[in-house]
């Protein structure tokens, strides 16, 4: 059944999987892009181009004031972005302090100001152990609190919770999706960097499934 769904769409490879998931599951899809004062904005822009190119209806809001909060991560202040493998103990310093609980508070504040019933977001396996805001307890509790923190109740969905990115572009690539329209890269250079620990991550996502990623590379 149809239904009115707000998608939080950062631009990156997982959201745009559960964007173009929602869509083709027949949904009224309304995207949502924040930026955050990320140190770039090549995500925000590949976000609103596409959907521009697809028309769908998109918003881009700009909360980088709450950086002088939030500050500390190196997705968001002047600290090196982390080359090599996507695991703990070198992707820390990307953890961006309450981003998803605060990134979700606002978008369940727009779903209930447009009527929608849902808001989907691309937690998935692969950030557990990184993330704490990924993880099944997280999305469990912002359901619960999602459903009688106002008069209309908002589920949150998050299709890939349990499953790798692998599983992600396995399921978006089956679904005739392109790639080309997705920036991963940490670095927000004209080409993606293929070393940081978000594109080695992005890269072999690809090998796992026998392609080549579209995505030009420096
Ligand atoms: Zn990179």
């Amino acid at each position: 059944m149809s239904k009115k769904v707000v998608v939080i769409y950062s631009g990156g490879m997982d959201s745009y999987t559960v964007l173009n998931k929602a869509i083709q599951q027949g949904h009224e899809v309304y995207a949502l892009t924040f930026n955050y004062g990320q140190r770039h904005v090549k995500e925000v822009q590949v976000a609103s181009d596409y959907c521009q190119r697809q028309g769908i209806n998109h918003k881009v809001v700009d909360i980088s004031a709450i950086n002088e909060l939030i500050g500390g991560s190196s997705l968001t202040s002047d600290i090196a972005i982390p080359e090599g493998d996507y695991d703990k103990a070198n992707m820390t310093s990307t953890v961006v302090p309450n981003r998803n609980m605060i990134l979700l508070s606002m978008a369940i504040g727009y779903a209930v100001s447009i009527k929608a019933e849902q808001v989907m977001y691309g937690a998935h396996g692969g950030d557990h152990d990184i993330y704490p805001d990924c993880r099944p307890e997280f999305v469990k509790r912002m359901n619960d609190v999602a459903l009688i923190a106002n008069y209309e109740p908002i589920e949150i969905v998050t299709p890939y919770l349990t499953v790798s990115k692998n599983d992600i572009l396995q399921d978006g690539l089956s679904m005739g999706l392109d790639y080309q329209y997705t920036w991963t890269c940490y670095n927000g250079r004209e080409k993606a960097c293929g070393q940081c620990g978000a594109c080695k991550e992005r890269l072999a996502a690809f090998a796992s499934q026998g392609k080549t990623d579209p995505l030009a590379y420096e």
